[in-house]
């Protein structure tokens, strides 16, 4: 078996977050080492390692994550200014954890090209 990622043991309540948001199909929790005034991931349930691990069958469950961005960005007072979505997929994009998640960043400006 392998062993769990952390965000899995965040989803079963194992390690503590700082949970933002639940619902049955993901869960939305404050990034330890925020880059940001607010930053905060939304994860899904299903464990999908990666962007490049998502499947048509996952269609639906994006749409959700998105459209929860999106409330809980006006929520958290970040969507009037703007904010910044990202998800690093794989070694050249620093991904660390191995459960596809979205960094949702907000309360600063951000550069473009990133870097
Ligand atoms: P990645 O580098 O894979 O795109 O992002 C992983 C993110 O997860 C990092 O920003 C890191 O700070 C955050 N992170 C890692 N471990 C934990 C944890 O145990 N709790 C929380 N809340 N965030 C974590």
């Amino acid at each position: 078996m392998t062993e769990k990622t952390i965000f899995k043991k965040i989803i079963d309540k194992e390690i503590p977050a700082k949970i933002v948001y639940e619902d049955d199909l993901c869960l939305a929790f404050y990034d330890v080492m925020p880059q940001a005034p607010v930053h905060f991931l939304v994860i899904p349930k299903k464990e999908i390692a990666s962007v490049s691990d998502i499947g048509p069958e996952d269609g639906e469950l994006i749409g959700h994550l998105f459209a929860v961005i999106g409330k809980l960005a006006a929520q958290l007072g970040i969507a009037e200014e703007g904010y910044r979505v990202v998800s690093n997929c794989g070694v050249n994009a620093c991904q660390t954890v191995k459960h596809l998640h979205f960094h949702v960043m907000g309360g600063r400006p951000f550069g473009w090209p990133p870097g």
